[in-house]
C-alpha cells in the first residue's frame, strides 16, 4: 500500500459535501423516467450547466432510432431523449471514459417523486443512489482533478435511456470507448458498505411474433393454426433451455382471439440472463433449432426481433487491474473496497465488451434502487468522490492497467 503523497492530499482536499448535495436534491426533484422527455430535457440542460465548470465542449447527441414490437406484432418506433457528451482535451494520447444516465425507472405519474430526509444521514429520493447522486460524484471528482491534476483527457458521456437498456445509446457507448485506456461509471456500489460489482452476466429481450391460421373453433377447428398454443410450447420449450450459465423467463404472451376462433396471431416476450459468451452464443443458436421445430410442428411462422443487447461482463487482467487500482485508492483514504459479482446489467456490459477496462459502480453507497425506498447514504458523497478523483489521478498520471 501506499501513502498519500502530497499532490494527492491537495486532490482530495477541497472535496465537500454541500455542493454534491445541493446537486443531488436539485436532481433528484426532477422527474426524469425514461420516457419522460420533458423532463429528460429538463435534466439535460440542469447537467449540461453543472459540467460546464470543467473545460471542454458538451454536445447533446440525437438518441440513435429503436423499435419495440407492439401487441399486433407491429415495429414500432420507441422515442428518447437526446444523450450528454463532454470532451475534454480530446487531443490526448491516454484518454479515460466516464459514463452515468440521466434517467430513472419512475415515471411522472408514479406516486414517488418527493425526496425526504428517514435520518439524519439518508436521503430517500427518487434516482438519489441510482443515479443522480453519482452524477454529483462523477463531477465533483472531475472538478477537483481540473483544480490540481495533470493534463489528461476523457469523455464523459451520460445517456437518457439506461434504465431501458440503452438502445438508443450503445452504439454511442461503443463509439466513445472505442480509444480509451479505462472507464468509469457512476452506478450505486452494489451493497450499502460499498462492495462493487464485479463481473456480470449479460442480458437479453426477446419478442417472438407467432402468425398462425383462424378458424371457427366449431365448424374446421381442424384448418385452422393456433398461434396462443404455438406461442405456449415456445415459452415452455424456452424455459427448458435453462442450465447452470444461463436463466430464461418466459414473461408475457399477448395476443389470442374470441373464444370460438382458433387464434392465429400471439407475441410472446421472454429475458435473457446469460453468464458468459459461451452461453449467449449457445443460446442464439439453440434459438434458431427451436423456431425452426416450432414452426414445423405447429405449421405456423414466427418472425423473431430483439436479442442480446448487454453482452455478459467478464474481468480479464486489464479490468482486474483497474479493480486492484481502486481497491489501493480506498485503502490509501482508509475506505476498504471489495466486490463482488452480480446479476444486474448496466452500461459496464457495453463498455467491457469493447475490450476496455471499466469499473461500473463508482457511485454512491445506497440501496433500495428501483423502489420507492431508494436511498441515498449521503456521507459516501465525500467518500465516493475522493475515491474516483484519486484513481482518476492515477489513472492519469501514467497507471498502466
Ligand atoms: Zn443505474
Amino acid at each position: 500500500m501506499k501513502q498519500l503523497t502530497a499532490a494527492e492530499r491537495k486532490l482530495i482536499e477541497p472535496i465537500d459535501q454541500a455542493q454534491m448535495l445541493a446537486r443531488t436534491e436539485r436532481w433528484s426533484a426532477l422527474n426524469s423516467g425514461t420516457g419522460n422527455l420533458a423532463g429528460l430535457a429538463r435534466q439535460a440542460a440542469e447537467l449540461a450547466d453543472a459540467f460546464a465548470v470543467l473545460p471542454g465542449e458538451i454536445e447533446l447527441r440525437e438518441p440513435a432510432p429503436t423499435t419495440s414490437v407492439d401487441a399486433e406484432g407491429r415495429e414500432v418506433e420507441i422515442v428518447h431523449g437526446k444523450h450528454i457528451v463532454l470532451s475534454v482535451r480530446p487531443e490526448a494520447d491516454r484518454r479515460f471514459l466516464l459514463t452515468g444516465h440521466m434517467d430513472t425507472v419512475f415515471p411522472p405519474e408514479h406516486p414517488f417523486q418527493q425526496g425526504r430526509w428517514l435520518d439524519a444521514d439518508t436521503y430517500n429520493a427518487p434516482g438519489a443512489a441510482d443515479m443522480k447522486g453519482g452524477l454529483a460524484v462523477m463531477l465533483a471528482a472531475l472538478q477537483a482533478f481540473e483544480v490540481s491534476g495533470p493534463a489528461a483527457g476523457y469523455d464523459v458521456m451520460i445517456n437518457s435511456d439506461e434504465e431501458t437498456g440503452s438502445l438508443s445509446s450503445g452504439a454511442l457507448i461503443a463509439e466513445l470507448a472505442a480509444d480509451k485506456a479505462a472507464a468509469l461509471t457512476y452506478e450505486p456500489a452494489a451493497l450499502p458498505d460499498g462492495t462493487l460489482a464485479h463481473s456480470r452476466g449479460g442480458s437479453g429481450n426477446y419478442s417472438l411474433v407467432v402468425t398462425g391460421r383462424s378458424a371457427h373453433a366449431g365448424r374446421n377447428p381442424q384448418d385452422g393454426r393456433n398461434a396462443i398454443v404455438a406461442a405456449s410450447a415456445l415459452a415452455i420449450s424456452l424455459k427448458a433451455m435453462e442450465h447452470a450459465e444461463l436463466t430464461v423467463n418466459p414473461a408475457k404472451i399477448e395476443g389470442g382471439s374470441a373464444n370460438n376462433v382458433v387464434p392465429d396471431h400471439a407475441v410472446l416476450r421472454f429475458n435473457i440472463r446469460p453468464r458468459n459468451a459461451n452461453a449467449a452464443q449457445l443460446f442464439e443458436s439453440d434459438l434458431d433449432n427451436l423456431l425452426h421445430i416450432i414452426q414445423r410442428d405447429h405449421e405456423v411462422s414466427v418472425a423473431r426481433h430483439g436479442g442480446i443487447t448487454r453482452p455478459p461482463k467478464t474481468v480479464d487482467r486489464g479490468a482486474q487491474a483497474l479493480f486492484d487500482l481502486v481497491r489501493d485508492a480506498g485503502a490509501d483514504l482508509g475506505q476498504a473496497i471489495g466486490w463482488q459479482p452480480s446479476g444486474g446489467v448496466c452500461d459496464g456490459n457495453n463498455i467491457a465488451a469493447c475490450g476496455v477496462p471499466v469499473v461500473d459502480t463508482m457511485g454512491v453507497r445506497g440501496g433500495a434502487i428501483h423502489s420507492p425506498d431508494e436511498f441515498l447514504i449521503v456521507e459516501s458523497l465525500v467518500e465516493r468522490a475522493q475515491l474516483s478523483a484519486l484513481t482518476i489521478l492515477r489513472l492519469a498520471s501514467g497507471e498502466t492497467l
